[in-house]
Formats: C-alpha cells, sequence, structure tokens
C-alpha cells in the first residue's frame, strides 16, 4: 500500500469489498466506479519544491524601533528619544523631562512604599499590584484567579495608574546603574505608552544595552531576527567560512560520495537539524550576544555567557529557532556564521 492509500479509505469511512480490493482504498477509484464517465485524477503526479527567501531575512524591529519599553509620552517626538525626552517641557514654565505616562500601580508588602517599579526603590522587596476600582476609587482585592472585581460597583478595578515621572532622573540613573555613558550609542528609543495590561515598565537599562550594541526589543522585551527556513541541502567547505577539520570536529566526516571529507570544495551533505546563516543573521546573533552578556554582567551581576570575539565562535553552537504559529522549535548546530549562498 502506497501512501495515501489508507487515508483515502479513512476519508470514505468504509471500504466495500464488493467493489473489490482496491476500489474502496483509494477515491478517485471508488468514484469511478459508480461514475457513468471517466473521473481523472487533478494532479496524477505532484513534483513539489520549497523556495526559501533569503531577501527576507532581516532582524525584527518595531517601527519605529525600540530599545527600551519605558514610555515617554509625547516628549520624545516621533524618534521617541529617550534623551531628547528628557529635556523637553511644552511651555518655559514647566520642568523639563516630567511626563505623565499611564504605568502600573504598585506598592511594596515590606515598607508600604508605593510606586510603579517591579522591585521596592527603597528596599528591593518584589512590589504588588494593586487594584483600585475606576468608579469609587476604592481599592480591591484580586481573587484567587487574579481577577479584581468592586463588589459595590461591579467594575473591573484597574492595576495601572497615571502619574508624572522624571525621565532626568529615570535616565542618569539607568545610565548609572549600567555602567553606560551616553556616548556608548547614538539614540536611546523608547516607546509612547505600554500596551500591556499590567504596564510595567522595563528598568531602562535593558534599554541603553540593547541602544549599546545596536539590537532593539520587540513587543515583548525579546531581540529577535527573521528568517525563512532556507533549502541548502548540499554545499563545499569553501562556501562556508568553515574549514574541512572543523566540519570533520562537527560531524562532517564524508562527502556526497562517501569519500572522506578533506579538500574544500567537496560538496558534502547538511545534517537536517543545522542551519547556515546569513551574513546579516550572523551579524545580529553577534550583537545580541554581547548585549547579553553586557546584561548579565552590568545588569544582573552574573558572569558572561558567550564571551563571543568573531563569528567563528558561532560555529556549533546549538540555537533554537521559533516557528510562529506552530509549536515546534528545532535545535540546530550552526556550521557556520556566513552563506555566501544567501549574501545580500
Ligand atoms: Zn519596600
Ligand atoms: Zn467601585
Amino acid at each position: 500500500m502506497t501512501y495515501g492509500e489508507q487515508e483515502a479509505a479513512d476519508a470514505i469511512g468504509y471500504v466495500d469489498d464488493e467493489l473489490g480490493d482496491t476500489a474502496g482504498r483509494n477515491a478517485i477509484e471508488a468514484v469511478n466506479e459508480i461514475s457513468p464517465f471517466e473521473v481523472r485524477e487533478r494532479a496524477p503526479t505532484r513534483i513539489g519544491n520549497r523556495m526559501g527567501r533569503p531577501e527576507k531575512s532581516e532582524r525584527r524591529d518595531l517601527s519605529p524601533a525600540v530599545h527600551t519599553l519605558f514610555p515617554i509620552g509625547e516628549a520624545g517626538g516621533a524618534q521617541r528619544d529617550v534623551a531628547a525626552a528628557t529635556k523637553h517641557a511644552d511651555s518655559m514654565s514647566e520642568t523639563p523631562g516630567r511626563v505623565e505616562v499611564e504605568v502600573a500601580r504598585r506598592r511594596c508588602p515590606d515598607c508600604g512604599t508605593e510606586g510603579h517599579e517591579a522591585r521596592c526603590p527603597e528596599c528591593d522587596t518584589i512590589a504588588e499590584t494593586v487594584y483600585v476600582c475606576p468608579d469609587c476609587e476604592m481599592e480591591v482585592e484580586p481573587d484567587e484567579s487574579g481577577r479584581a472585581e468592586c463588589a459595590r460597583c461591579e467594575t473591573v478595578a484597574s492595576p495601572t495608574q497615571y502619574t508624572e515621572l522624571d525621565l532626568q532622573s529615570v535616565y542618569r540613573d539607568a545610565l548609572a546603574s549600567a555602567e553606560e555613558r551616553e556616548t556608548a550609542f547614538d539614540t536611546l528609543k523608547g516607546v509612547q505608552g505600554l500596551m500591556s495590561e499590567a504596564k510595567l515598565p522595563e528598568p531602562m537599562e535593558k534599554g541603553v544595552l540593547r541602544a549599546k550594541h545596536d539590537v532593539s526589543a520587540f513587543k515583548d522585551g525579546t531581540v529577535r531576527y527573521d528568517m525563512t527556513d532556507l533549502p541548502v541541502t548540499a554545499l563545499r567547505p569553501a562556501e562556508l567560512d568553515v574549514g574541512p577539520e572543523r566540519l570533520r570536529a562537527l560531524g562532517y566526516e564524508t562527502d556526497i560520495h562517501g569519500d572522506p571529507l578533506t579538500p574544500p570544495d567537496q560538496l558534502f551533505e547538511l545534517k537536517v537539524q543545522d542551519i547556515v546563516l546569513s551574513d546579516g543573521a550572523a551579524e545580529h546573533m553577534l550583537r545580541t550576544a554581547a548585549f547579553v552578556d553586557d546584561l548579565l554582567e552590568q545588569y544582573y551581576g552574573l558572569e558572561r555567557y558567550y564571551e563571543f570575539d568573531d563569528r567563528e565562535d558561532l560555529v556549533g553552537e546549538l540555537v533554537f529557532g521559533m516557528a510562529p504559529h506552530s509549536r515546534s522549535e528545532a535545535t540546530e548546530l550552526l556550521p557556520s556564521g556566513d552563506a555566501p549562498l544567501v549574501d545580500r
């Protein structure tokens, strides 16, 4: 039985023995058994091909690009420039850098300090969200499911507040705590307002480090790169920036004819889960790795993890690719930090 026969039988729902052994197993044959004229298959043979789109390979930035998921209102202009926002004032009588934004409403369970930050600025305890009814302005305790509804007004209580932030001090503190100078980047771009329900601003230090390494944040704070799955099946070591020895060490021992892999122009088959990066993707991965290392060291006080110097260091690394709208991730080995095949 070839592939598809059982599926056809299942789709018909039964196999009629009177029609003979094969008739009911193939939908088109079954139709022809009772049809007064011959019904032919729409496409008796299908020849398929998968086409990669190397030109679709690029960094995924929001428009305009965002370095820090920190709200600065209208003060940053069209560029959402944080530095410009710290100097902005609507009129001569206003203090520059003061912006009214909607952010989280939180309170420290230990010392009672109120604010909008994830951790208490006084004692570093993780603060808790405070829900307030928009109708009667009473505080509402969330139930076990985390839903906060005012018992009196039957209105859903809000976890956010409108408050005035002093961008000058936020910006200055972020630079100091990330141990970076303003000259480390061109422009630090924030957002006009936060879109999430909780509206918890991100620590601006993360944005400072993203701007330093020229990577941007997607809506959820991830750094992304879009790449269509390229149908590369076979290549030559010379087409990659990887020598035959390094390839052998990664398990590429023979070429397509089974001969030992030695000369750089030998054709070999790419293993199923391995990927070849475009120049742009390799560059972006290096920048992202440098950002993650700085974040670990300068923000979290942990050790650097990747410590990549150049793209050769990417060869053999394990990566996870995320396919949107499907629930699979593939574990892949990078055979190269470069692919002239998809050079742009
Ligand atoms: Zn506290
Ligand atoms: Zn109420």
